[in-house]
């Protein structure tokens, strides 16, 4: 049966996967974003169809609207666009839950939290179990997203406590694919786009860190089984594809399949950058009966090709 959707940050790269699926599926979808990182190009084919608004709004502002489900996808998500502004960042992921958990409550509607894998911080346990409870630095520079995340989190389930708010809690590991803008500044936009300009490849440290990558659709597919699944499962679980390699071995298989002159040049790491990061999957698979589908090879490619597009039509 058909929907009202609220999708906060429908705009960015995930949101606009989201949004489309949705509406495709026949539902009633409003995409709000205030435009930081997202992009109206990301959602242009959908402005004509009248099962989609495009609402230009502030998380972190009040928001009324009749939904009967909300995926809180708002908040910048790469390192450099969320350290940018930190303040701004922990306070879109606390006080945007916090506004959309008071409009899931007025209206009875199911929320989504989009939580992260940063909530495992560097993690001394790998993979990484959902029971796990982190190793975060409070007071680092990636400090205002991952206990932003984090409170996001407790929020979720003090309304679910104490208002009985119907709640989901995903966390999702490193995704990628199409409509990562082309200074999204996470390592598989970068390394493509250096690719395929033939400039050096920046790998931060030796190279030697690891993480899991997941094609957008099999994320996309996490999420709407999640917010659906009929058992009231509310979570925190892990979405995310649990292939782990090296980022040195990333930047090897992007320069071979972009069959690019790209040289690798190494720079410094950033603080408390995650030494290594594999999701457990075992709850996805169980209560959801759902994993990734989409190899990294295949998954490259779509990016390879979307980001050939993108840097023909900015040139
Ligand atoms: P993104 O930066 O492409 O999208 C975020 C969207 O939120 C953008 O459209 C941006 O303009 C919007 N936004 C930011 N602040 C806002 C505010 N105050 N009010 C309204 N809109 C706002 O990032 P993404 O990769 O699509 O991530 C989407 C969500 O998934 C984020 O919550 C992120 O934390 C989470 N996530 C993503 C990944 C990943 O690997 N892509 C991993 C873990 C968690
Ligand atoms: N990284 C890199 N070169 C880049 C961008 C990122 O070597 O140009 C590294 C980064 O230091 C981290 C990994 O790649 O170890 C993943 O970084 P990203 O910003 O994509 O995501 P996150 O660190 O949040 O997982």
């Amino acid at each position: 049966m058909s929907k009202r959707i609220l999708v906060t940050g429908g705009a960015g790269f995930i949101g606009s996967h989201l949004c489309e699926r949705l509406v495709n599926e026949g539902n009633d979808v409003i995409c709000l974003d205030n435009f930081f990182t997202g992009s109206k190009d990301n959602i242009r084919h959908l402005l004509s169809n009248n099962q989609f608004e495009l609402v230009r709004h502030d998380v972190t502002k009040e928001y009324l609207a009749e939904v009967d489900q909300i995926y809180n996808l708002a908040c910048p998500a790469s390192p450099v666009h969320y350290q940018y502004n930190p303040v701004k960042t922990i306070e879109t992921s606390v006080i945007g839950v916090t506004n959309m958990l008071e409009l899931a409550k007025q209206c009875n509607a199911t929320i989504l939290q989009a939580s992260t894998s940063e909530v495992y911080g560097n993690p001394t346990i790998h993979p990484q179990i959902e029971s796990y409870w982190g190793n975060v630095n409070p007071i680092g520079i990636r400090s205002c997203y991952d206990e932003g995340k984090r409170c996001a989190e407790t929020l979720m389930m003090d309304y679910h406590r104490q208002c009985k708010v119907d709640i989901r809690i995903i966390r999702i590991f490193n995704t990628y694919g199409p409509n990562m803008s082309l200074n999204d500044g996470r390592v598989i936009s970068n390394f493509i786009v250096q690719a395929l300009n033939n400039q050096d490849i920046t790998i931060y440290g030796e190279g030697l860190q690891t993480r899991s990558f997941c094609y957008v659709s099999d994320l996309v597919e996490g999420l709407i089984k999640m917010m659906n699944n009929s058992q009231h499962f509310i979570g925190p679980v892990n979405i995310g594809n649990p292939a782990e390699r090296t980022i040195l071995d990333l930047a090897k298989i992007i320069i071979e399949m972009t069959n690019s002159k790209s040289k690798i040049i190494y720079k410094d790491l950033p603080d408390d950058d995650p030494v290594k990061r594999k999701p457990d999957i075992a709850l996805a698979q169980k209560e959801l009966q759902w994993a990734p589908k989409v190899d990294i090879k295949d998954g490259l490619q779509k990016t390879i090709e979307y980001f050939d597009r993108m840097l023909k039509e900015n040139n």
